[in-house]
Parts: structure tokens; sequence; C-alpha cells
């Protein structure tokens, strides 16, 4: 795991390897950058992609019940309507009327500075791994600034969203240290958009928030035509966008962002629970199968009285990030909410017909709901690593090794021709890099020493580096340099155990 002091240190070193090595970098930056969006690089397009293709792989692919789906971006308005996000998927938003700041309700936090059991005044603090403590310090200051006597209480942290408004008119605003915070109003997170030429009323359209709609509008089409019978899923990898009140966290919350969800379709009378289970089971062990240490993960129940109202259980599987543990993948018990909206909304019925009770039934669904963004940060902070190693004069040296994964990390192999200048090198490098490429997204480097060329690698997180050297072409068996990355020790192997390695490490990884 990484070594930088700090958790901050983490992340802001991570943000400039990311940009250095052409993973991520701001959108449209040459024009100061749109907060909330980002670009992924040739080295972050590659990670990106095969993050989604494992997820393919093995949601889709390598399982016979379920089916892929690629869904509209804009769909017909009604679907929102029916969906309930037109009147209710908003965060209560708050303004500051000076600093003209916005913060989210639920992510901004106050409490009473009571001294001698008397409440002498407010202090505020923006959701961290630290709210507690800062507000507890703020208590502190505002005490001894106001030269108070007696007694501090421990601060009672609250949420802004339960602030009364006479505390609204006390509690300071984050930016200006007065008050002039505005009472939380709902804020709808859908983007909008026109259809067409006319910008009416009737154009308007959104543009998703999630893929999950795309599943249970389909539903009928799928079952109709894709020779699927209950229990079965629809699986759908795309984008989704929200007009996040505060994106922040690098590409944690952003207002672009890329979803891997499943609507898992079952009997209304299946054990739900169960399957609900095996999903999150699933699930976890999806992500260790990419990298991910167990240690980071963690599962947070969502309590009975903060369940969506057509939610029977939701349970989040939490990643240890640098800024904190927060929501990766939530896995969530839908009940048949969507498709008996969808059935009231349009008058299709979204029915499938049980051969067995030959009824009618309205299926139930499990989703796993996860963002493509949100892993690719997670694998990142946990694969990067600072360490001291000697070079081959004995030197110590610093080298910055990212630890992913053979099968999500963007090139497989590099392969190194020892001198650039002979032709026999050369030549041998080539053809090896020609088959390669055939099968894997592979590295060609011929500037620099030998180890720098290495940490060149590490730092790209290439798993291998296959040096074509003397004894390639002048001893029998037509051997290279194998080179770890993670261990440095260097074998020699063929051409043919190379493949079978790769086989056995990238393909049936
Ligand atoms: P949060 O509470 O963090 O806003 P959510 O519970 O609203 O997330 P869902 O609607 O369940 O999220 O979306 C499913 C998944 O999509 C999330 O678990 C997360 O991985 C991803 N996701 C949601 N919002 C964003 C975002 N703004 N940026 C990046 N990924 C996101």
């Amino acid at each position: 795991m990484a070594t930088p002091s700090s958790s901050d240190n983490l992340m802001e070193t991570l943000v400039s390897l990311c940009k250095r090595r052409g993973i991520i970098y701001a959108s449209s930056e040459i024009y100061g950058g749109l907060n909330g969006f980002f670009d992924y690089g040739p080295l972050g397009s590659e990670l990106k992609r095969n993050i989604r293709n494992a997820w393919w792989q093995d949601m889709v692919h390598r399982r016979d019940d379920i089916v892929g789906l690629e869904s509209s971006i804009i769909m017909h308005p009604k679907v929102w309507e029916a969906s309930g996000h037109v009147a209710g998927f908003s965060d209560p938003l708050v303004d500051c009327k000076v600093s003209k700041q916005r913060y989210r309700a639920d992510q901004l936090f106050f409490a009473a500075v009571v001294v001698e059991g008397v409440v002498a005044g407010y202090v505020s603090a923006l959701e961290s791994e630290r709210t507690t403590e800062e507000l507890q310090e703020s208590a502190e200051t505002f005490k001894r600034k106001k030269a108070l006597q007696g007694t501090l209480a421990p601060v009672v942290v609250k949420e802004f969203t339960e602030a009364t408004p006479e505390e609204i008119a006390q509690i300071p605003s984050p930016a200006t240290g007065n008050p002039d915070l505005t009472p939380p109003r709902s804020f709808n997170m859908m983007f909008q958009t026109n259809v067409g030429a006319m910008t009416d009323a009737s154009s308007v359209a959104y543009l998703r928030p999630e893929t999950a709609q795309g599943m249970f509008v389909d539903f009928k089409n799928v079952l109709d035509t894709g020779r699927v019978k209950l229990p079965f899923g629809i699986a759908q990898v795309g984008k989704s966008f929200r007009n996040e009140i505060t994106p922040r966290n690098f590409i944690f919350r952003s207002r672009e962002f890329e979803q891997m969800e499943m609507e898992y379709f079952i009997m209304p009378d299946a054990d739900w629970l169960a399957c609900h289970e095996s999903w999150l089971t699933w699930c976890q062990d999806w992500l260790k199968s990419i990298g991910l240490p167990e240690s980071h993960l963690s599962l947070h129940e969502h309590p009975k009285e903060k369940l969506a109202f057509y939610s029977r259980r939701t349970v989040d599987i939490m990643f240890k990030y640098p800024f904190g543990v927060q929501e990766l993948w939530g896995i969530a018990a839908r009940s048949d909410y969507d498709l008996q909206q969808h059935q009231k909304f349009s008058g299709v019925p979204q029915t499938w017909f049980d051969e067995t009770t030959k009824a009618k039934v309205v299926p139930h669904v499990i989703e796993p709901a996860v963002g493509v963004d949100r892993i690719l940060l997670a694998v990142l902070c946990a694969a990067y690593a600072e360490e001291d190693v000697k070079d081959e004069k004995g030197n110590v040296e610093k080298r910055t090794v990212l630890r992913l994964h053979p099968r999500i990390a963007p090139f497989k192999v590099a392969v190194l021709p020892l001198l650039k200048n002979k032709e026999q090198l050369v030549g041998r490098a080539k053809d090896l890099y020609t088959k390669l490429k055939r099968r894997y997204n592979v590295a060609y480097d011929d500037g620099g020493n030998i180890g720098k060329r290495y940490r060149r690698q590490d730092e790209a997180g290439t798993p291998w580096c296959v040096t074509i050297d003397f004894d390639t072409i002048e001893k029998p068996g037509d051997t290279f340099t194998l080179r770890d990355r993670d261990t440095m020790q260097q074998t020699r192997v063929t051409e043919a155990e190379l493949f079978a390695m790769l086989n056995e490490k990238v393909d049936n990884a």
C-alpha cells in the first residue's frame, strides 16, 4: 500500500501521477477545466476499459443467466416521471449568500457551543474524516475568542438538514465565518436538455442520472427476444450524469461518470434475501479478484428508516479511500417498484408468465450498481507504492510502482531491446512485440538505460518487462529476460513460456 505520509499527500501524489503519466486530466484543461468533469488519457482509458471489460466478462460472458444491453442516454421524459426522478432525485442545497459557495446540507455539519449549560453560539464544518474533531476545536476557539468562562460541553454534531430556523440564523458559513447560510432547498440533480428544434416545455428531456432505467424500460423487449427465463439479469455499462452540488475528491464524485449496473429479475415469492446476500458476496469477491485488498473493504447496511421507500434492503460495499471510508458499490433489493411504475405510466404490462402457476407476475429486482470511476480510483489508491531500491551500482533510489492486477493493467508487457542501435536485438524485439500486440496491449521502449525503462513501466503498472539481450541472440534457446514488476526478479523465458504465462495470469485470471 502507499507510503506518502498523510492521506492528503496520497491524493495529491495520485492526482499528479495521473496527470504526469496520462491517466486522468481535468476536462477542457486549456480553458481552465470544468468542475466535476474529467478526461482519461492514454493509460487511463486503457485501465478504465480493462475494468469495464473484466466486469462485462464476469457478469455477462461467463454466466448463463445474464444478458447485456446498451440503452440510449436520453430517454423519453416519462421514464423519469415514472421512476420518481423528476419529483425526487434531489439533494438539499444550501447557499452562502455572501461567498456564493454552495453546500450539500447533508454534508454540512454544525454544533452548538455550550458553556456551563448555556448555548453561546454555533460552529460549522464540512463532512470529512475529522468533522467531530474540527467542530470541537472550533468550539474551543470560539470560547477562547469570546473569553467565556466555565466548562465547554463536548460538541453534539448535527447535520445542517436538522437545523431549526433559529439555528440557521446563527450557524456560521464555512466560507465567511458569519451566519450567511440559507435554509436548505431541494435541488434536482438531473441535467436538462431539449430535444428537437423547439425549446419549450414539450421538448424537455434529461441526460440519464442512472443506467438502471434502461433495463426496466427494455425488460419486455429482452423477455420477448432474449431467450431468457426467470431468474435472469440485464447488465449495462454506460455514462450517467448528475449535476452534483459539490463534486469532489477527484473522480470520486463527478458530474459525468460511468456506471456498471445489473438488474436481476426474480419471482415475487423468491427468497429475495438469499439472492441479495449472494450478490453481495459476488460483488465483494469480484473487487478482490481485480486486486482490491480485503482490509480496505467493508459493508454499510442502510438503516431501515433511511431506506429509499421502494427498497427492502440496501447494503453498500465501502472502500477505505485516503479521504475516508466511502460508498463504492450499492446492492439494493428494489422490490417490483420500477416495473410497477412503468406498467402504470406506460399502460404496457411488465409481466412474466409463470408456466407452473399459469399466472402473470411482475418480477422483483436485486440491483448491484457501481461506478467505474470509483473502482478505478480505489484501484489506483490500493496499487500505489513508493519503495527504496538499489540500482545496479548499489545506490539507493526511490521507485514508484503501481501494483495493478495484470488483468486490468494498461500494458500487460513492455518489450525492451537492450540497445537500440543493434539491428539483431531490435529485429527480435520488434518481432516479439508484433506477435504480442495481436493479443495484448504492449509497450515498446528503447529509450534510456534499462533501469530507467523498468522504472517507467513500474510507474505505469506494467506487470512484466521482457528484455531482448545478447543472450537472446547469441545463445541457443532464444530466451529473453523476464522482469517481474512486484518482485523485481529476473528469469529467462522462451516465447512460448511467455505466452503461456500471460494466458494464465491475464486471460484466465
Ligand atoms: P452517493 O451517495 O455517493 O451520492 P448514490 O448512493 O447516490 O451515491 P447510486 O445512485 O446508488 O449512488 O449509484 C450507484 C453507484 O454509482 C455508486 O455506488 C457509485 O459507485 C456511482 N456513483 C454515483 N454517483 C456518482 C458520482 N457523482 N460520481 C461517480 N460515481 C458515482
